[in-house]
């Protein structure tokens, strides 16, 4: 049993390290870009490191007091003052110190915040193909844990290798006043300890590499299972998912486990070398005690500055840990912050309309997303009014054709002009104000019916919006629901049916009163009664406006003026219905094999 999970965390973390062995060919961040982070907080930063070392400047003075303490005991002297001064002292360094600490803990919170902050609107308008195969989740813990391993590294490590250094110079410049040759074999200990720890460090930067890289397969895989938790549950899948998302779980244990082994390592090595050099002191301490050439009182300030110079390794090595991870969060941040963004065209926002009667003009498109080409010298138009329907087999292209109309990919060759103007030149937001999408799968957004339907046009007033419910007919639905408009819909909310939500979708897109209005298969989720009304609106709307739509069923097909047939990335045939059908064999084809015929639903109902 215990040897099967061994060799499944064995085999994971071999995986595991393949992965980082190929990321960190690329540099990854350096410490400067970890002070970086700082920028935005510079005076809460200074105002902390003042209070934290003059705390820490405060706490070298109290082996001193001390010292001083022990002789006038010894002779007889009043020591009442030494003692409210020593008092005053504690005070003033645990003061001093939670100062800085709430002041580093305020500069880790606002680092978090700016980098989510910047974070959020990479991934808001980023250029679409990037974020083709990345996993969401992965992204969602980029932006979740890994700011929160920076918070914690700035809260918990700079001040502290401040306070280290301070401390450590100090005691050292303190120590080495009172007896030179005991401070040197106290030195040399430490120094033996230091580079053991920088050794084991970059061990710990790369277990905790793969410790995030596993929390990310495991918020990625968990995002997706739950998202289609009705499949999973469908296909009894739940105890292959639990146990799938389960291996990124023991992954992260894994590297967890590594990390800890090292560290394991550290603290023992460490304290031996540090009780050795310490009994070293006591013993020829007490020897150049009894022998005249160290007074009592200077032996125990030369123990106390031991302390203070060996407790903060403690800390030193926690702090230089919390480095090692920032580093490797950061390389996870700054990997999506250097996302391309989609390029903003200066030029002019939107051209004044050509006079043509072509709205839309694809010429010799071609377009693949890798190395296989998806579209191959793609030519139609679009006229200014009237529908124009694409039709093919799945995996034709239709739907990257729609991508390509709306500026998310730039083709690989060819050109397509809107209103005379080729959309390259032609700001992307701009160029998408003129369009209506709907999408294949029209999803909710967040918010209420009313948000949903307004999510393009804000401004739009209640008379528009009743218009538009009305020509989708969506009224009725309007009225079922519970609070109307203001009803929440969507995840959280009132779910829709897939008709329901392309009528949503529908509706928001003719908010916008678009040039021209793509659809993407937008009858595919409806019944025969909706197809039917659906296909009238459209009619209606092209009296007005151009209207591009990947069509799945007949009777949309037949409603349109020209139809463009799609085979494998080209266009096989243009024409009306009737036209297509006498001339065109595949046409033929496709309109018996691939395209839903009203009787064909009827005889399924
Ligand atoms: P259709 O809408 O006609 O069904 P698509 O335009 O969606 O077809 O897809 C055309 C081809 O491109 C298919 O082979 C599909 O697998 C591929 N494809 C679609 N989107 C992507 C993408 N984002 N990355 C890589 N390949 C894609
Ligand atoms: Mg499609």
């Amino acid at each position: 049993m215990s040897g099967d999970v061994k060799a499944t965390a064995a085999g994971v973390t071999g995986a595991v390290q393949d992965q980082a062995g190929s990321a960190q060919e690329t540099d990854g961040p350096r410490i400067g870009d970890l002070l970086r982070l700082l920028r935005g907080s510079g005076r809460t930063v200074v105002a902390a490191l003042v209070l934290t070392v003059t705390g820490t400047v405060v706490g070298l003075f109290q082996p001193l007091l001390t010292m001083r303490l022990i002789d006038r005991v010894s002779a007889h002297e009043a020591v009442a003052s030494l003692v409210v001064a020593l008092t005053a002292l504690f005070l003033a360094q645990a003061a001093l110190e939670a100062g800085g600490q709430y002041l580093l803990d305020v500069t880790g919170e606002s680092v978090v915040r700016r980098l989510r902050r910047r974070l959020v609107e990479r991934l808001m308008f980023v250029r679409i193909q990037e974020l083709d195969g990345r996993r969401t989740g992965d992204l969602l813990s980029r932006v979740g844990t890994d700011t929160t391993v920076l918070r914690d590294m700035v809260a918990g490590s700079f001040v502290q290798l401040v306070t280290v250094g301070v401390t450590g110079v100090g005691a050292a410049g303190l120590m080495l006043w009172i007896d030179p040759v005991m401070f040197l074999m106290v030195a040399a200990t430490l120094v033996v300890a230091a580079v053991l720890v920088a050794g084991v460090m970059a061990g710990i930067r790369s277990s905790t590499e793969q410790a995030l890289a596993g929390v990310g397969a495991m918020t990625a895989d968990l995002e997706r299972a739950l998202g289609g938790i009705r499949t999973v549950r469908a296909a009894r899948a739940e105890r292959r998912e639990a146990e799938r998302i389960g291996a990124d779980v023991d992954t992260a244990y894994t590297a967890g486990l590594r990390s800890a082994r090292l560290g394991s390592v550290v603290g023992p090595a460490m304290e031996i070398a540090v009780n050795g050099s310490f009994l070293l002191v006591l013993l020829i301490g007490a020897v150049r005690v009894s022998n005249g050439s160290m007074t009592v009182s200077e032996l125990v300030a030369f123990l106390l500055f031991a302390t203070y110079l060996v407790m903060p390794l403690a800390g030193l090595f926690n702090a230089l840990s919390l480095i090692q991870r920032g580093l490797g969060s950061l390389g996870r941040i700054e990997e999506v912050l250097g996302l391309p963004m989609e390029e903003v065209t200066q030029a002019s926002a939107t051209p004044p309309a050509a006079s043509s009667s072509t709205l839309l003009d694809l010429r010799n498109v071609t377009f693949s997303y890798g190395e296989r080409p998806v579209l191959r010298d793609v030519c139609f138009t679009v006229p200014r009014t009237g529908i124009v329907a694409l039709v093919g087999r799945s995996g034709a292209g239709k739907t990257t054709i729609v991508s390509l109309v709306e500026k998310f990919y730039e083709p690989d060759g060819g050109h397509i002009a809107f209103d005379g103007t080729d959309i390259r030149d032609v700001d992307p937001r701009a160029h998408r104000a003129r369009i209506g999408l709907v999408e294949q799968h029209a999803p909710l957004l967040h918010g209420t019916l009313r948000d949903n339907l307004v999510y393009a046009t804000p401004a739009a007033d209640e008379e528009s919006i009743r218009e538009t419910l009305r020509m989708v007919n969506l009224e009725e639905l309007v009225e079922r629901l519970p609070d109307g408009l203001r009803t929440e819909v969507g995840d959280r909310g009132f779910n829709l049916s897939g008709g329901e939500r392309q009528r949503v979708a529908i509706a928001r897109a003719l908010l916008g009163r678009p040039h021209l209005l793509l659809l993407d298969e937008p009858t595919s989720q409806l019944d025969l009664i909706n197809e039917r009304e659906i296909t009238e609106m459209l009619r209606k709307i092209s009296r007005k406006h151009a209207l591009l739509v990947v069509a799945h069923r007949m009777s949309t097909v037949r409603a349109a003026d020209r139809i463009v047939v799609l085979d494998d990335g080209r266009v096989s045939a243009m024409g009306t219905h009737e036209q297509l059908l006498t001339d065109d064999p595949f046409y033929r084809r496709l309109t018996t094999d691939h395209l839903k015929h009203p009787d064909a639903d009827r005889s399924m109902a």
